[in-house]
């Protein structure tokens, strides 16, 4: 990754404990920088025909292994810090929680939720502070915008673990990945290139926990789980409809009750009673219907939709002779 030139091209150096570039610097020693990943001075080398100013050991070093990736993270979580602004993500969806949510009706037709897609934008921070512990976490940077806290995690070697994600999630914080682990030398020496890299670009950067938008996904995916229930009874109707006298049965402790018995098998329990929704009737003065779903909690009373249109809440208790099972 950042090895090789990244070592003799240091892009940042260290002065008081803050980045530079090396075009912000004196030339050469004088520059006072030390290098951000084993702390020896370093060069800066910014003058005559030097078209990229960077940064290199002052004596040759061939035990600092991450100067590049030091360089780059220190100087992305000061950039933050300072600029006081920063691009955020948008958010669609995770693997886990495709969006929109979709379901299936039992046609095999697919059903969607509402989109909860959340759009990209700036935001200004109106404070970021770097490596400041937060309970168990230490993010990269702990940052405010409007919408309250913000953790900022900037992946140049490691990507964040799976379990500090769930510690965050279950922990209801906002948290966002950016990614510049692919950053190329050219990028971070291009001061202007970099600071847009680390602040403005959309595509490198993700929501590893966005609470609000997790919940909002949560809301569409019950809606639409209700909606599919509601399309699956009407399924169930129409297929009764489709093949009337449906042989159906159910076990009734040791019993196997055929479903034209259920109205007369005493006592009713909550088997039974739900049992029967689904099933034909006939009516006396309200003539043929389909039993929907049963309405009142222990006792059978019916929304039945009726062929010619009219639904009613109708009491079938057993032994009443004005319904049977058609
Ligand atoms: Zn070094």
């Amino acid at each position: 990754m950042h090895n090789g030139r990244f070592n003799t091209h240091i892009p940042f150096g260290v002065r008081n404990g803050r980045t530079y570039a090396a075009r912000e610097v004196e030339t050469g020693l004088a520059c006072q920088c030390r290098c951000p990943g084993c702390g020896r001075p370093l060069l800066a080398k910014n003058a005559g025909r030097i078209r990229r100013p960077h940064f290199t050991h002052y004596r040759v070093n061939l035990e600092c292994w991450n100067a590049g990736e030091t360089a780059i993270h220190w100087h992305a979580k000061q950039l933050i810090a300072e600029k006081a602004r920063l691009m955020l993500p948008a958010w669609n969806g995770t693997p886990i929680m495709p969006n929109p949510p979709r379901s299936r009706d039992d046609s095999g037709n697919t059903h969607y939720g509402h989109n909860v897609g959340i759009p990209g934008r700036v935001v200004a921070l109106t404070s970021a502070q770097i490596e400041k512990r937060q309970g168990d976490l230490q993010p990269d940077v702990s940052a405010v915008d409007a919408e309250g806290i913000l953790l900022i995690e900037i992946r140049v070697a490691h990507a964040v673990g799976e379990a500090k994600i769930r510690k965050v999630q279950s922990d209801g914080a906002r948290m966002l990945e950016i990614d510049l682990s692919k950053v190329r030398l050219m990028d971070a020496l291009d001061p202007e290139r970099f600071e847009h890299l680390v602040l403005g670009e959309a595509s490198n950067r993700q929501w590893l926990s966005h609470p609000a938008a997790a919940q909002a996904w949560r809301d569409s995916r019950d809606e639409l789980k209700h909606r599919v229930q509601d399309i699956n009874r009407q399924i169930a109707a129409q297929r009764l409809v489709e093949h009337p006298r449906p042989r159906r049965s159910i076990r009734h402790g040791t019993q196997q009750i055929e479903a034209v018995d259920l109205a007369n098998h005493e006592p009713l329990d909550q088997e039974c009673l739900d049992a029967m929704a689904g099933l034909r009737i006939w009516h006396r003065g309200l003539g043929d219907g389909v039993i929907r779903e049963r309405l009142v909690e222990n006792w059978p009373v019916y929304d039945v939709r009726f062929d010619d249109g009219r639904t009613r809440k109708i009491l079938l208790r057993a032994g009443f002779p004005d319904w049977k099972f058609v």
